[in-house]
């Protein structure tokens, strides 16, 4: 094959591009820019909470509709926003026990979710049962997950497993066992 072909070819796949490009009008904002104009995010490694609909009776999750129009719960959009598609019958749990939080290092699917409840009920895991009824318990929670998280890291515990025990990513658990952040959590 000479140079002419080569060339030939480099011209042509230039075309598909451009379609690409003028086929994008100016529509709907895309699905990540809808979902994330409905969250609060806070500050360091706390709950984003939900600020659009909130279905108190049906547990306190937010809901989102999403871009088929169809109503789902938001935390399970945030996931597959990050993640990809969610099989409509794998659970997804929250680590922090907040309904309407849709950080995604805060949400455990399916098995995962199992296994962490598995290893709180026979104490395994330093991993606490929710403190229900404390007025504010998701605080309280959190703050005890990272003293848990600190202790078991100065024992010598590697980060990796601490980190997939309460489903964040590594660099979280890291940040957080290293005090670079929950700085107001004293050991
Ligand atoms: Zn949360």
């Amino acid at each position: 094959m000479g140079r002419a072909a080569i060339r030939g070819r480099s011209a042509l796949s230039q075309e598909p591009l451009m379609l690409v490009r003028m086929k994008r009008g100016p529509k709907q904002k895309p699905r990540r820019e809808r979902f994330y104009e409905r969250v609060d995010r806070g500050t360091g490694d706390g709950c984003w909470i939900w600020t659009g609909a909130i279905n108190q009776r049906r547990g306190g999750y937010g809901y989102f509709y999403d871009d088929d129009t169809r109503l789902r719960r938001a935390h399970r959009v945030a996931w597959e926003l990050e993640h990809g598609p969610l099989p409509e019958d794998v659970a997804l749990m929250h680590t922090c026990d907040n309904p309407a939080c849709v950080r995604v290092s805060h949400l455990v699917p399916g098995d995962q979710a199992a296994n962490l409840a598995d290893m709180r009920q026979k104490g395994r895991g330093f991993v606490p049962p929710p403190e229900r009824g404390t007025e504010r318990y998701n605080a309280t929670l959190t703050d005890d997950v990272v003293r848990r998280l600190r202790r078991a890291y100065d024992s010598g515990k590697p980060i990796a497993p601490l980190a997939r025990e309460l489903g964040v990513r590594q660099s979280t658990a890291q940040r957080a066992a290293t005090r670079q952040s929950w700085k107001h959590v004293t050991d």
